[in-house]
């Protein structure tokens, strides 16, 4: 009999899966059950639909490379609510029933909203995620000359850049001493922070908002715990995510701040699995648990999860709890492993000029690199990662690392 797979979350993970399974098993039911109503789209994209560069059909997923392959039964506007792992059966919001063989949960995260933060639920007030959201943000933007972004993380930046495109004046409001806080210590952040001021973004760093003001329109202000209120017809919250676990809260699957996944990416009851945003998975470089929320993160694991799922045991290499290879403001960067020292016992060496930052991280016998922070220029990053993620011998290469002369023949 055919094999009936069941994908809940049509995005990286989930159809990275799909395809994966489809390439392996070329007969089983595939079907993927999302709640957006668009067809799955390249979420990183999704600022370029804020700016009006991009249409939803230009970052589709149907496009080229893993993401084609036939017979995938996508469904959208489907809300998976609750799960019985046991008779094997999802229901959905709208009291329908899927049987499965296999399930895998891709249901990713979405932005958390602060609940000491007032008035979150205003007109106005978003956060960036999903296309929908972009639309709806356009729209809010025609008759907004300020947006008030709070939180200075990677998501609220790329929201700011598209904002500030669209000719906006933007005020980043954020909490740490500096922005990217998750990524890399404030003293680490003063060429991104350079960048940031001259491409005109107003930053207020060591305050937080108290609540957002409203009229008839909606949002007409941010007041901030220091007193002061920022006029402004438009809020983004960007403030870290939350994985999307309450359809299979209640069941038998363990839920650990994300769905719990094993080495093989199976959740704790048969014939379950876990992979992307949603999934707790393990950090190679600590072998602590991690849930991260990164693209790559989530195709790699969705890819590792179909192959389990199609009778192919194989084993995820887990994630960095640290690792994003990015640009703001023309400044390219790639953080990774343990780039946070600032208290800490580790051998950190740093190595600034006036245009480029490297932070190279040790363990603190200085026997094994677990961390390491490129800003300005990442050329060799990838070789660096390769080190802390394979825990490999330092001895003969610790000095290549601190100096920066790292080459492919060291390895070999
Ligand atoms: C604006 C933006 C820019 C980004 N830029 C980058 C970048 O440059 N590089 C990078 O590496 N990462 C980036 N990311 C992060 C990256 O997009 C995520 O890590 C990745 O999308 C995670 O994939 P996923 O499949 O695990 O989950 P998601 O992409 O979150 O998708 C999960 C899907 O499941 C759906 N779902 C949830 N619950 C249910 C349910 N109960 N029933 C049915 N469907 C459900 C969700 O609505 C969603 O469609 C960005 C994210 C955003 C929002």
């Amino acid at each position: 009999m055919e094999t009936r797979y069941l994908i809940v979350g049509g995005s990286a993970a989930g159809m990275a899966a799909a395809h994966t399974i489809r390439k392996k098993d070329k007969t089983g039911a595939i079907t993927v059950l999302s709640d957006e109503d668009t067809l799955p789209y390249f979420r990183p994209m999704v600022p370029y639909i804020l700016t009006g560069k991009k249409q939803v059909p230009d970052i589709a997923l149907s496009g080229t490379g893993i993401f084609v392959q036939p017979r995938i039964d996508v469904r959208t506007g489907t809300i998976v609510t609750s799960v019985d792992p046991v008779a094997k059966i999802l229901t959905t919001a709208s009291g329908k029933t899927w049987s499965y063989d296999k399930v895998l949960f891709a249901t990713g995260s979405r932005p958390y909203l602060p609940e000491t933060v007032k008035g979150l639920d205003s007109p106005g007030v978003f956060s960036l995620k999903t296309v929908a959201d972009a639309a709806a943000m356009a729209q809010r933007s025609r008759n907004t000359d300020h947006v008030v972004l709070l939180g200075g993380g990677i998501l609220n930046l790329k929201a700011a850049f598209a904002l500030l495109e669209k000719k906006i004046k933007v005020t980043l409001v954020v909490h740490s001493p500096e922005v990217l806080s998750q990524l890399m210590d404030p003293e680490d952040a003063f060429l991104i922070r350079k960048a940031l001021d001259r491409a005109g973004l107003k930053i207020m760093t060591g305050c937080s908002a108290d609540h957002v003001v409203t009229d008839a329109d909606g949002v007409c202000a941010v007041a901030l715990d220091n007193g002061t209120q920022i006029p402004c017809r438009m809020v983004c919250v960007g403030k870290g995510v939350i994985p999307n676990t309450e359809c299979v809260r209640g069941s038998a699957i363990t839920v650990d701040k994300g769905i719990l996944a094993d080495p093989f990416t199976a959740c704790s009851v048969k014939d379950t699995f876990a992979a992307g945003d949603v999934a707790v998975t393990h950090d190679p470089a600590t072998g602590e648990k991690t849930v991260t929320a990164l693209w790559t993160n989530a195709v790699d694991m969705g890819i590792c999860a179909g192959l389990n799922m199609a009778g192919i045991p194989t084993r995820y290499t887990g994630t960095l709890g640290i690792m994003n290879a990015t640009q703001v403001a023309k400044e390219p960067f790639v953080a990774m492993g343990r780039v946070h020292t600032k208290g800490r016992d580790l051998e950190t060496h740093i190595d600034k000029t006036d245009t480029t930052y490297r932070k190279i991280v040790f363990n603190k016998e200085g026997t094994r690199l677990v961390g390491a922070l490129f800003i300005g220029d990442i050329t060799h990053a990838g070789m660096y990662r390769y080190v802390i993620r394979e825990k490999k011998p330092i001895d003969r290469i610790k000095s290549h690392l601190i100096r920066h002369t790292l080459h492919y023949g060291h390895f070999m």
